[in-house]
């Protein structure tokens, strides 16, 4: 079992409420940071982890769907060279593995303790990675059923590990390039299913609350309401989603998609709503892409707590957020990034991108 020498913790903050987590099994990770970069862009298909799983001990998948010899996408993925990504020599569209060196592991007694004046507990919950068998494609790149199939299996995961013990939230997040913190080149999302709620979700559900309380209405369809008559941050619409750079984005270039119709859960999105939201992703992520010439960046999906409580006055959305500054002393102190660029320039720049 990794990591059980070093089990991770969670800790928190006695001022702000937050949890922090502390991972040092996570530091046995391959590649120091200083070496990502070059390590990274120079990945090739033959050294690359996640297309070479036959040739690695201890892999466990949690979910995969397989490819049949007929299926046309095999010739797609033949198309980028070898090795063709395989789990016990057959191909597969996409696998989800637990991570080799994973932030929180199932197998610890759940016990909070007190030391000092901070409440612990133990680095208890799931790490898992998915992993669409694409070597050299974006998610802004697939083709639109493949985005979706990501979508699926996002939701698939979601709902299993909803149902363990003490999960309260399930995070969903992708890292492209290092600069954003992937460690490994072939693109990959990760999911991490924890016993406490973020304290940003905290804020945002409270906010959202307090918001309804006092207009009678959900502030994230306030937004969107807004943001369909003014048009000028839209870049991005159809039947289900929209995506827009807010008009208080916390980075330039920083992209949200809300379902328009108001739904606290992710995981409870519909068959026809997973193929919008492919088109509204895939969308965003490739005009981020030719606008901004592939930068780093970070998308998660912010939801509604696993926890079983109410939570009907929240929305939930994916925010896209392109590492195309850096977070200074200001940034760091405030949370306040000072932007140079109005996000109806971004929002422009976004459409026009070819
Ligand atoms: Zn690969
Ligand atoms: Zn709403």
């Amino acid at each position: 079992m990794p990591n059980n020498q070093h089990p991770s913790e969670l800790r928190q903050d006695i001022v702000s409420k937050n949890w922090v987590v502390i991972a040092s099994g996570r530091s046995k990770r391959p590649k120091s940071y200083e070496g990502l970069k070059a390590a990274v862009l120079e990945q090739p298909k033959e050294e690359c982890p996640f297309c070479n799983f036959d040739k690695q001990q201890g892999v466990q998948v949690s979910l995969i769907h397989p490819l049949t010899s007929k299926d046309p996408y095999l010739d797609e993925l033949k198309k980028e060279g070898a090795p063709l990504p395989t789990w016990k020599k057959e191909p597969y569209s996409i696998i989800d593995i637990q991570n080799k060196f994973p932030a929180f592991v199932k197998d610890v007694d759940f016990k909070e303790k007190l030391v000092g004046p901070y409440r612990v507990l133990p680095g208890y919950g799931y790490h898992e990675v998915i992993i669409p068998a694409s070597h050299n494609k974006t998610y802004g790149q697939l083709p639109d059923e493949r985005v979706k199939e990501i979508i699926d299996v996002f939701q698939s995961r979601y709902l299993a590990l909803a149902k363990e013990p003490h999960i309260d939230y399930i995070s969903i997040i992708h890292n492209h390039r290092p600069e954003a913190g992937a460690s490994i080149a072939h693109p990959h999302s990760q999911l991490f299913a924890i016993p406490v709620i973020p304290k940003d979700i905290r804020n945002s559900l409270h906010g959202s609350r307090k918001y309804f309380e006092e207009h009678g209405k959900c502030p994230h369809c306030e937004i969107i309401e807004w943001e369909r008559k003014e048009k000028t941050r839209v870049i991005f619409e159809n039947e289900n989603f929209i995506a827009v750079c807010p008009f208080t984005s916390v980075v330039a270039f920083e992209v949200r998609i809300y379902p328009k119709l108001h739904s606290p859960y992710f995981e409870r999105i519909e068959e026809n709503e997973k193929i919008s939201l492919a088109k509204a992703l895939k969308f965003s992520l490739n005009k981020i892409y030719q606008a901004l010439n592939d930068p780093p960046f970070n998308f998660f999906i912010h939801t509604a707590p696993a926890d079983e409580q109410n939570h009907d006055h929240y929305h939930w959305h994916i925010e896209i957020l392109p590492k195309v500054t850096i977070w200074a002393g200001f940034e760091l102190s405030t949370g306040i990034e000072i932007s140079t660029v109005e996000p109806e320039q971004a929002a422009k720049l976004l459409r026009d991108a070819e």
